[in-house]
């Protein structure tokens, strides 16, 4: 697939206005400031495909992107999560949409889960990787920002990650990746081509 082709096409703030259900998809989601847009904008090779926001706390969209011309296979970004000032009611709105998204998209092939690779596995990444776990949802985790570690220390977080998931390791797997030096882009790529195809 060329990712490089990707265009938005749509916006949503609910599930329940989603494009339809057909085709396959593959979506990305990790707490704000995780490096998504940065991610997106690196895969697609487009500087500014998914914006990259600064306005916590307003109403956020899944945003849907499209590869190929009809529309049936898709990358979806959505909400960044996490921001402390968010007031609690819409923390929980969230939640439910974004596990309802995990547990009802049929046309949802995987899940790509962006940690920062100085501090993996927040509360919300748990809670990203039990509703994956829950729906069956492949998950391909990308620890961002690797260009900040030396090469030891984030060998030793991809080590830690993947020892910590070790149980889930036929869903989960784990890569660095550096939107700066565009590191471990075709792991990525290669990851989301097998999910689209599937
Ligand atoms: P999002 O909120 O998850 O979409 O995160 P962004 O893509 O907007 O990135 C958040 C911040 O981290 C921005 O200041 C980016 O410039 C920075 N950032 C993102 N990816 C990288 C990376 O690979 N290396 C470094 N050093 N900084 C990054």
């Amino acid at each position: 697939i060329n990712y490089r082709q990707a265009r938005f096409v749509h916006s949503a703030p609910t599930l329940a206005l989603c494009l339809e259900d057909t085709g396959a998809e593959v979506a990305f989601a990790g707490r704000s400031n995780a490096g998504k847009s940065s991610a997106i904008n690196t895969l697609t090779q487009q500087r500014a495909l998914a914006r990259t926001s600064r306005t916590p706390g307003r109403t956020q969209l899944i945003n849907f992107f499209a590869l190929n011309e009809d529309v049936t296979l898709r990358l979806v970004d959505l909400p960044g999560y996490g921001y402390a000032k968010v007031p609690e009611k819409v923390k929980l709105e969230w939640q439910r949409h974004l596990s309802d998204y995990l547990q009802r998209r049929s046309s949802l092939k995987g899940l790509v889960l962006l940690m920062d690779v100085r501090h993996p596995l927040t509360e919300f990444d748990q809670m990203m990787l039990s509703w994956a776990d829950k729906a069956d949802m492949p998950v391909h985790i990308l620890l961002t920002k690797a260009d900040k570690l030396k090469r030891g220390p984030a060998a030793a977080s991809l080590q830690k990650v993947r020892h910590a998931l070790r149980e889930w390791e036929d869903l989960v797997s784990v890569q660095l990746f550096s939107a700066l030096k565009k590191d471990g882009v075709e792991t990525l790529s290669a990851t989301l081509d097998r999910w689209l195809a599937s």
